[in-house]
């Protein structure tokens, strides 16, 4: 852990629609984020993770609406509950405290608005003390910051590349100095190479400017390797939450160990790849108990009847959780769920 709770969930449930035509799709989540950290949010498409990220920043649109729990973001100047905060509090702090970089930057940029005008905006509308040159030349300083030239400040978005977009991206989110920036699937459009070039850049940024990441992705393998701790999701609900590094040595539920045994390993004897059978149910028609119990090799009778609460491992001093009914009293753990962890990766 590398320093104080900066933003911390606890029990958070979101909806789709009211009433009997409702959805529920995040279910009592809670994790915390921490100074400095890189907290991963990992899990199938539609397990509820992008959801959850724009629950937590109120930019969650209609028909989706928070139901229940508390968000609290305790930063350099402020406390607040972020879902009891009004339009005045939330324009505080977002951007400037709390911002998001989003998923295609095709999308998330103006196509009609040059680069520049794009990273000044928040400036404009924050900084209102700055002039015109002063704008510029943050505008600048954070285009060198994220590797592109002053020369790209008067293109538009179409005549970059998907990286180069991204990249301005990046620097938008940055351009107040933010204390948490919350990265959804940041990079998934990307080739690898350049995807594995923004991500590397991203982190000496974070060391650098000293920002908490909250990092969504299906790729569990980029977490393992870009964050401190891990929570994983599954139909809404986080399954598994720890250390990064125990999580990969010795997952503890059974969805993690069927995301971890889907890729190959980068390092040490983990070899086997076998996936996970059958697909996520939809969120309209969960089944009975755990919901992961039709996919779940282990699975026991009292599985189909009632959800597994969320609760600390034994003889854990790591302040791993996890929601599966065999660590309940008296289960034997299946021995590749039971794997010593503690080794460097
Ligand atoms: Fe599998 Fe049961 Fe654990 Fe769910 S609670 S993951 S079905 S063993």
């Amino acid at each position: 852990m590398t320093g104080d709770p900066i933003l911390e969930v606890r029990d958070l449930c979101v909806d789709y629609g009211l009433g009997a035509d409702g959805v529920r799709a995040v279910t009592d989540a809670s994790m915390v984020l921490r100074r400095g950290e890189v907290l991963g949010l990992a899990g199938e498409s539609g397990s509820g993770k992008s959801t959850l990220a724009y629950a937590i920043t109120r930019l969650l649109r209609a028909p989706g609406v928070i139901t229940g729990g508390d968000v609290r973001f305790t930063g350099r100047d402020v406390s607040l509950d972020l879902l009891a905060a009004g339009p005045a509090e939330l324009r505080r702090v977002r951007w400037s405290q709390i911002s998001v970089v989003f998923q295609s930057a095709m999308h998330a940029l103006n196509p009609v608005a040059r680069i520049d005008a794009q990273l000044t905006d928040a400036l404009r509308a924050h900084r209102r003390e700055m002039t015109a040159e002063q704008r510029r030349q943050r505008a600048i300083e954070l285009l060198d910051l994220v590797g592109i030239s002053e020369d790209r400040l008067r293109s538009y978005p179409h005549e970059l590349s998907g990286g180069m977009r991204q990249r301005v991206m990046i620097a938008m989110a940055l351009v107040l100095d933010p204390e948490v920036v919350i990265m959804d699937e940041p990079t998934t459009a990307l080739d690898v190479v350049t995807q594995r070039e923004i991500l590397n850049e991203l982190m000496l940024l974070k060391d650098r400017l000293g920002f908490a990441v909250v990092f969504i992705t299906h790729d569990l393998s980029l977490l393992i390797e870009l964050a401190d701790t891990i929570a994983i999701m599954y139909a809404g609900r986080i399954l598994e939450h720890g250390p990064a590094r125990e999580l990969f040595r010795g997952p503890r539920h059974p969805y993690t160990l069927g995301l971890l045994n889907s890729f190959p390993a980068l390092h040490g004897e983990r070899v086997r790849m076998e996936g996970i059978p059958g697909a996520p149910p939809s969120l309209t028609a969960l089944p009975t108990g755990c919901s992961f119990h039709p996919r779940c090799p282990y699975a026991l009778d009292r599985c189909h009847e009632e959800f597994p609460p969320t609760a600390a491992l034994a003889g854990d001093s790591a302040g791993r959780l996890a929601a599966c009914w065999l660590h309940a009293d008296g289960n034997d753990l299946p021995a590749p769920l039971a794997r010593p962890t503690g080794s460097a990766l």
